[in-house]
């Protein structure tokens, strides 16, 4: 079976360090690579990036940093309004935007929902990501950012082969594509795009004390989820369904059960959560 080239992006493992960003510009930047690419200008374009998302209220907050570079579709948008075959798709599945044929042809840059398609006003030439074809074709096995990664968040391979890594990700963790509503079959896929969350601090109110492994039980959309509260009586169910009520749970031994009932519009920091002796009826 022919290769299939693919990467699964692991938003839970990303610290935003912006090494993969460095590594695409000190790949490209100045660099032709003829029948690849033309050479990245030094401003104004990112192959590679980060989307910072930050989540919650202070002091229930999460940053996380999406990674966000040509997902070399399946039914590429960038195909569709490109002329003499500027932009094509090789048999490997890497997507490439001819650098001389796609020379004033601006609209290109538009077709691209994802807008990972940069526009060189010198050049008059729109450019991407190209996974380091030119890099690949030479016999590396990756591109340039999934090599300089220091925490494997980017895995890339050949989905075809079972025994890669990226095909066991695919298999396993069933990744998604960041935006499936596009419809384009990605092959850049993502684990742990942040949902919603529900947090919250356990105290015991006689004490005015952290309340530590306390069971906190969400129930809803179909699952019931289970945590214990931290040392700082801290729990916290991340991966959440947007816009959608749970019933949460909060049951220790000899204190009244706590019901509620949180709604995830947003991300939901539910603050202090006092703990009342079963005494104090
Ligand atoms: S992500 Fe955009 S530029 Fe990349 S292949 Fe898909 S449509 Fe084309
Ligand atoms: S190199 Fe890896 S950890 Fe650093 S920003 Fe890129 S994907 Fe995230």
């Amino acid at each position: 079976m022919k290769k299939k080239y693919g990467m699964v992006v692991d938003v839970d493992k990303c610290t935003g360090c912006y090494a993969c960003f460095l590594a695409c510009k000190d790949e490209n930047c100045g660099e032709e690579f003829p029948g690849y690419t033309a050479a990245q200008p030094m401003t104004g374009q990112f192959w590679i990036n980060l989307t910072e998302v930050e989540r919650g209220t202070f002091p229930k907050i999460k940053l996380s940093h999406i990674p966000k570079l040509c997902a070399h579709c399946d039914k590429p948008g960038c195909m569709q309004m490109a002329e003499n075959g500027a932009v094509y798709k090789r048999d490997d599945g890497i997507v490439i935007v001819d650098p001389v044929k796609a020379v004033g042809q601006k609209q290109i840059v538009n077709t691209c929902p994802h807008r990972v398609i940069f526009w060189n006003e010198e050049k008059q030439l729109p450019q991407k990501c190209d996974l380091c074809a030119h890099f690949l074709d030479q016999g590396f096995a990756n591109p340039r950012c999934v090599e300089m990664c220091p925490t494997s968040a980017l895995v890339f391979g050949d989905l075809n082969d079972p025994d890669s890594e990226v095909a066991r990700l695919v298999a396993e963790k069933n990744p998604s594509s960041s935006h499936p509503e596009f419809g384009l079959k990605e092959n850049v896929l993502y684990l742990n795009i942040p949902k919603k969350f529900v947090a919250g601090t356990v105290v015991i109110k006689e004490t005015d004390r952290c309340a530590k492994d306390v069971e906190v039980v969400l129930k809803g959309n179909g699952v019931e989820r289970r945590v214990e509260t931290d040392v700082f009586g801290d729990f916290w169910f991340d991966g959440l369904e947007n816009r959608t009520e749970y019933t949460l749970d909060i049951e220790a031994p000899g204190y009244k059960k706590i019901s509620l009932v949180p709604d995830t519009l947003s991300d939901v920091n539910l603050g202090e959560i006092f703990l009342e002796t079963e005494a104090e009826h």
